[in-house]
């Protein structure tokens, strides 16, 4: 999205008084009215089991509706005001549960012929809002994803290892000691380890994963 998209978008909710779930009026200064923001899948923190081989992960909500239709919707559709006011809700849910800020945060990159296709990395533009209120680069360019991996909902777990496997490179080291990776959803957590696995090999001394959703029983989800 380039910035005369995203200040067009900030204009228009800022004319916009209304909840962007319910058309009822919002609380001053958030996207949503009270009852809607109560009825959020809100995590807290040790509302999720760890990942394997990452001992901080934290996610804003459970990956279930009305978070899993926007996510769904905004991957799709492209809506900027559902991607604005999600990365707001993303940033709520993420904040009071740091114990400490990270250096830097680095979005998942999508493979470039996705994201020609789409227009847009949705875990960059969700991770915006974190990354401005932290004061904290948001790494956009360090990392490229080169294989262009099957969608990891159509594999079972071994599988999804094995496709991740090589996915992405890092063009030098980072001169950040403290990194968070950021998705928009984390089911397996297969995705983040091989990340965090190449950022552990090049310079960075410990990795969190933050995402805006995680799901919690096995469902089947489209996302990649
Ligand atoms: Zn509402």
């Amino acid at each position: 999205m380039n910035k005369f998209a995203t200040l067009w978008h900030m204009f228009q909710h800022h004319l916009n008084p209304d909840c962007a779930f319910c058309g009822l009026p919002r609380m001053q200064g958030y996207p949503l009215c009270e009852p809607c923001h109560t009825d959020l899948p809100w995590l807290d923190v040790g509302g999720v089991p760890a990942l394997p081989d990452c001992p901080t992960s934290i996610s804003a909500f459970a990956y279930q509706a009305p978070i899993s239709n926007l996510l769904l919707g905004i991957k799709f559709g492209k809506n900027l005001r559902e991607l604005a006011t999600l990365g707001t809700l993303t940033a709520t849910g993420i904040l009071p549960q740091l114990t400490q800020v990270p250096d830097a945060l680095l979005p998942v990159p999508l493979h470039t012929a996705r994201l020609h296709k789409r227009g847009f990395n949705q875990a960059l533009e969700l991770a915006r809002p974190l990354a401005k209120h932290l004061g904290i680069p948001l790494l956009t360019h360090p990392v490229q994803r080169d294989k262009f991996t099957l969608p990891q909902t159509e594999l079972d777990a071994e599988q999804r290892q094995h496709n991740l496997q090589q996915a992405f490179r890092i063009h030098a080291p980072l001169p950040y000691k403290h990194v968070a990776i950021f998705d928009d959803v984390i089911t397996t957590g297969a995705t983040t380890r091989e990340l965090s696995g190449l950022l552990l090999a090049n310079g960075v001394d410990s990795v969190e994963i933050w995402s805006c959703a995680r799901t919690l029983k096995s469902t089947t989800i489209k996302h990649s």
